[in-house]
């Protein structure tokens, strides 16, 4: 009777629950599987902890230059050791994924050098750092840095014969986005990356550079561990676990990341300075709590997933096809199912569940963008969120849940709105 109270509270038809239990059961084997993908992270994470001798100490902070802040320079040590790298920056003040990309991007090239993408065109928000959709300064192409990409194939895989081709004489730097931004694909695997990474480096001594957003503790490895140079994501996603309130991470090769600090502070600096305004307890419990939180919004989104195919609507990745990030995306085909999604979405939060979600010019994208965020943290994607951009073929990417049981009644919630508004049958 408590179930029929609960429906009740949601106005959740019996046979929306029963449904969606019955998409809950055919990815049970798959949920299994990725719980053993968390022990192993959770692990990594613990032993960086304890092997940098973590203290309650370093979680108080300092004022001016900030030298020697412990805090910071533990976050930073745990951070390198948890991604198998020589050095790591972690900062609150980066202020989001594009931030610190940026500061990767910048950091490393100079002006007459190339950048190639080799994953097909990246986010939107890259297009406005690289040049190709704003003329703002101090853009790469602002700053004489020019671009290139080589497409993926229909399968989402890297083309390695066409990447080859691509690499030119200035070619400085090769980067890989892991997750599929607003691209019509999957994400790229771990062991993608490393047959492509090993192939590149046969032949050129170029860095490599990850875009690790929405990655972190998808898998075992990570893309430091086969190959890659330099490596940067959101502690708004996944390495924050929506505890982090801000910041971001870069990690890779001393030397790369020695000049990207040069970009964040200034040549001679060094990464020995530079407030962390009381935030490395939550940057930290933040990443104790990854693993774990990665987990469950990797479960909500396969439930998203596998009940919107079986609906019928197409969905990337499939069920059954490795995932190497959190993103779910749905195509509708229809902006005004896109919308019911999304406000469905956030009445299924519970900050802000009162708030409509409307689509607007955001910046850093090209067309409007509709977002579902009702997350403790503003913006926060690890939380319950999802976004639509308004142009065809009107997709949903829907992504976070630091807690199952709350997207699994999310998931009716959005399934008796179709119903409700659409006339979906199921
Ligand atoms: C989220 C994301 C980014 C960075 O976005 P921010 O909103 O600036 O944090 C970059 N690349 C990909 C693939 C992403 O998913």
């Amino acid at each position: 009777m408590l179930l029929k109270e609960i429906l009740e509270l949601y106005n959740i038809d019996k046979k929306v629950y029963d449904f969606v239990n019955e998409n809950e059961n055919r990815i049970a084997d798959i949920i299994d599987k990725h719980r053993s993908i968390r022990f192993y992270n959770q692990n990594k994470v613990n032993n960086a902890m304890q092997y940098h001798r973590l203290s309650y100490t370093d979680f108080a902070w300092s004022t001016g230059y900030g030298y020697g802040d412990m805090g910071r320079e533990k976050t930073e040590s745990i951070y390198a050791t948890v991604f198998k790298a020589e050095d790591a920056l972690v900062r609150p003040l980066i202020v989001s994924g594009t931030h610190a990309i940026y500061l990767c991007l910048s950091g490393l090239l100079r002006h007459g050098d190339e950048l190639l993408y080799i994953s097909g065109k990246p986010y939107d928000t890259l297009l406005k750092v690289i040049g190709e959709t704003t003329d703002d300064a101090n853009t790469l192409k602002d700053m004489g840095i020019s671009f290139d990409y080589a497409p993926l194939d229909k399968n989402d895989k890297m083309q390695i014969d066409i990447i080859m081709e691509k690499i030119k004489h200035n070619t400085k730097l090769i980067a890989i986005q892991r997750s599929t931004g607003y691209g019509d694909r999957r994400a790229i695997t771990i062991k993608e990356m490393e047959e492509v990474i090993s192939a590149i480096k046969l032949k050129f001594d170029i860095p490599i550079f990850i875009d690790n957003c929405y990655g972190e503790f998808t898998e075992e490895r990570e893309p430091l561990e086969i190959g890659a140079d330099i490596i940067a994501g959101s502690l708004i996603k996944n390495p924050g676990a929506g505890i982090a309130a801000s910041g971001g991470y870069i990690a890779g090769k001393k030397e790369l990341v020695k000049s990207v600090t040069n970009r964040l502070t200034a040549p001679g600096l060094s990464k020995d300075c530079g407030l962390t305004f009381g935030m490395t307890r939550s940057m930290l419990q933040g990443l104790y709590f990854a693993p774990q939180i990665v987990h469950e919004a990797y479960k909500v989104g396969l439930l998203v997933g596998a009940t919107f195919s079986s609906l019928g609507f197409a969905i990337k990745p499939s069920i059954d096809e490795l995932r190497s990030d959190i993103v779910q995306a749905i195509t509708f085909n229809n902006p005004e199912l896109v919308k019911t999604f999304c406000k469905t979405v956030q009445k299924a939060s519970v900050v802000d569940s009162h708030v409509i979600p409307e689509a607007w010019d955001m910046p850093g994208y090209t067309d409007k963008v509709i977002m579902a965020t009702g997350g403790f943290i503003e913006g926060s994607s690890i939380e319950l969120s999802a976004d639509g951009p308004m142009r065809p073929p009107y997709q949903v990417f829907y992504q976070g849940g630091m807690n199952y049981d709350h997207g699994k009644v999310m998931v009716m919630q959005i399934l008796q709105a179709m119903i409700k508004e659409h006339n979906i049958q199921i």
